[in-house]
């Protein structure tokens, strides 16, 4: 008998895999290429890492996290049903994916916008609609029309977004949503580093509209990157089959519930690293343009800017990696002309700076 070429999947043969973002074992290298909190987690959650003791990992832990999401409840003013925990933000989308589409059918996403997306419709053998952002990087206004036109059962939107940092505003989200058949996913992994003074709030939107699925994690604005810990917030009926059926039974575990509680149960801390970061990305944005690299208005904890063409972006990339400074290039439509760059702390954007300076 002769041996199938693969074993895979037709469709997962296919398909290319995620590419992360690299992450150096030096810890010399000044990381600015993954969007991580420069800040420590609060020092509430070294406590709580500290208090576990190993028979406390015998049993199996709180299937739903159930004290994770009171918390998270009450943080945003709903019931514990609105809240999914999830192993990080990306399980959220790949349940969002396995629940709400079925094979063969059509997933949208704007573009540019984050490359999970793909893969995970990929994944799940549907097809993707990519609708392009508009010259000035936001979202044309045929968006939801364009997705029913398409047949689209999901979207994916990140907000603030990403690559670009910029914020759609709640009334622009909420009209998709009430023009979108299907179920419209905002990703909100970075709405953290949103000014306040911005009024930005889409979680009271699901209480009227069924089809919004938030997402939101404790990687970047809680410091946990490595802890794996996020979460949904949508009408418990939208909820309830991933809830009950489609994730596993102990999706998130007992060691990540206990940190994951410690950090959002401590919103003082964690403000005060989001508006250190805020206060850092105006000044780093300023220091960006005078040396001749402009950045689109961010309202999260990156900067895209923009360099003088191809070349000069490439140029850039390589010269700070030798320098030991990472940031991320995107050889992409758009992007190949620019930098994406995490907002570090005081030291080492002024690090970046001097080395831009030396260029
Ligand atoms: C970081 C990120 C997520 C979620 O990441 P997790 O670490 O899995 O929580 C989701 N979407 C975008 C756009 C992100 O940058």
């Amino acid at each position: 008998m002769a041996a199938p070429v693969s074993y895979e999947r037709q469709n997962i043969q296919s398909m290319a895999g995620y590419v992360p973002g690299e992450q150096p074992t030096d810890p010399d290298v000044v990381k600015l290429n993954t969007n991580e909190n420069p800040y420590p987690a609060s020092p509430a959650v070294a406590r709580a890492l500290a208090a576990i003791d190993v028979e406390d990992l015998r049993r199996y832990p709180s299937p739903s996290a159930q004290g994770f999401r009171i918390q998270a409840a009450a943080l945003h003013g709903l019931s514990p049903a609105n809240i999914l925990p999830t192993n990080g933000g990306d399980e959220l989308l790949r349940l969002a994916i396995t629940t709400f589409a079925n094979r063969g059918d059509t997933v949208g996403i704007a573009e540019p916008s984050y490359s999970l997306y793909p893969v995970l419709t990929g994944i799940q053998d549907c097809s993707l609609v990519t609708i392009p952002l508009t010259a000035d990087w936001t979202l044309p206004a045929s968006f939801a029309s364009d997705l029913n036109q398409a047949n689209a059962r999901l979207a994916f939107l990140v907000n603030p977004h990403a690559p670009t940092g910029m914020l759609m505003g709640v009334e622009q989200l909420t009209a998709i949503a009430r023009e979108f058949r299907g179920v419209l996913v905002v990703d909100e992994a970075y709405v953290d580093f949103v000014d306040p003074g911005t009024g930005y709030d889409l979680v009271p939107a699901v209480r009227e509209l069924e089809n919004i699925l938030i997402l939101r994690t404790m990687s970047k604005g809680y410091s946990l990157a490595g802890l794996r810990f996020g979460y949904g917030i949508g009408a418990e009926r939208l909820l309830a089959p991933m809830m009950f059926k489609t994730r596993d039974s102990y999706n998130t575990d007992y060691v990540a519930q206990a940190l994951a509680r410690a950090a959002i149960e401590d919103q003082a801390y964690a403000r005060d690293t989001w508006r250190r970061v805020r206060e850092q990305r105006a000044w780093l944005s300023s220091e960006l343009a005078d040396r001749g690299l402009p950045c689109l208005p961010s309202q999260s904890n990156f900067l895209l800017c923009q360099a003088r063409d191809t070349d000069h972006a490439r140029a850039l990339y390589q010269f700070l990696k030798e320098h030991r400074i990472l940031v991320r290039y995107f050889d992409l439509d758009r992007l190949r002309d620019k930098l994406r760059i995490t907002v570090g702390t005081p030291a080492q954007d002024q690090q970046l700076l001097d080395c831009l300076d030396s260029f």
